[in-house]
């Protein structure tokens, strides 16, 4: 028999897995990556989920430090990704949402945890319950100590290992919003910044303005990565797409929201959430879709994009 979990495994390269945690009860159903170092003892861990809390009744493994170490994997050739713990961990927080944190108490006692540098008072023990939505939502709000780390910082392993994995900040989601480039498999991790078939959501402290300068960012990234003809750059967010081309998927939701400042996408919805008018635009398709407070896409409107 299978053992019993609430988390999907399934290799996106050589290295990589995604990790789904589903039927959390904020219907979230949040991706994690696994990246495999062996040559550093390392599994990197992209975000760490809703923390098992899951509406699935007798749910089984719901940690997912317990996943990793000990839950068979097909994709991995039934092993676990991380058998009896042997690699050690190190946690990157693509931005402090409940939904990517509510695990990594599970890692903070011994791994490194990984944030964005760009706005340390934005994840400061003061405000992180506020900002990562955990004190709106009734939630406990973890303990961490983040390193925060600088612009274009690439990761080390605690000996001194290179991972490979390069820290980019991409405020504009939130100001602490990062997104992490592995430019030897050519991937991108873009958690909450963009994905497709499911609302992107700006909380209160979100900028569209800094969201367009980061994907413009990335978007460069990435044409000068493919540019050499080898492997095209696939995309790895933190809900729904993974795996994907990243161009295509960087240039549709940038031309998306740029039809919603403009004007080009008509409002869909409105409503009252936490002191803010919110709005919501929806592609024909089903493709993009936005959730915003109405304030950012005026402040958008007003600015040269
Ligand atoms: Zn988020």
């Amino acid at each position: 028999m299978p053992q019993k979990t609430i988390f999907t495994a399934r290799r996106l390269s050589a290295s990589t897995f995604l990790v789904n945690e589903v039927n959390d009860v904020f219907d979230e159903n949040p991706f994690l990556y696994a990246i495999l170092v062996p040559s550093a003892n390392t599994l990197v861990l992209v975000d760490t989920g809703c923390d098992g809390r899951s509406r699935t009744p007798d749910p089984g493994v719901t940690r997912v430090r317990d996943f990793l170490e000990r839950v068979p994997v097909g994709a991995n050739g039934d092993r676990p990704l991380n058998p009896q713990g042997q690699l050690g961990y190190v946690v990157v927080l693509t931005h402090c949402h409940y939904d990517h944190i509510l695990g990594v108490e599970q890692f903070a006692h011994d791994s490194q945890i990984v944030a964005s540098g760009h706005d340390p008072s934005f994840v400061s023990p003061e405000n992180l319950p506020k900002h990562s939505l955990c004190a709106p939502l009734d939630l406990p709000t973890p303990t961490y100590t983040p390193t925060l780390v600088p612009h274009s910082s690439l990761l080390s392993s605690p000996t001194g290992t290179s991972l490979n994995l390069r820290v980019l900040h991409t405020p504009g989601h939130t100001p602490d919003e990062l997104a992490l480039w592995h430019e030897e498999e050519r991937m991108l991790y873009v958690g909450d910044t963009l994905y497709e078939c499911a609302p992107i959501i700006f909380p209160s402290e979100g900028s569209i303005v800094r969201w367009f300068e980061s994907v413009d960012d990335l978007i460069a990234l990435v044409r000068d990565a493919d540019s050499d003809g080898g492997l095209l750059t696939r995309i790895n967010a933190g809900h729904q797409t993974a795996g994907e081309p990243a161009m295509d998927v960087l240039l549709a939701s940038k031309a998306f929201m740029q039809d919603v400042v403009s004007g080009t996408e008509p409002i869909q919805r409105r409503w009252q959430k936490r002191g803010d008018t919110f709005v919501e635009y929806a592609q024909k398709g089903g493709r993009f879709s936005l959730q915003c407070p109405e304030r950012l896409v005026l402040l958008a409107r007003r600015s040269p994009i």
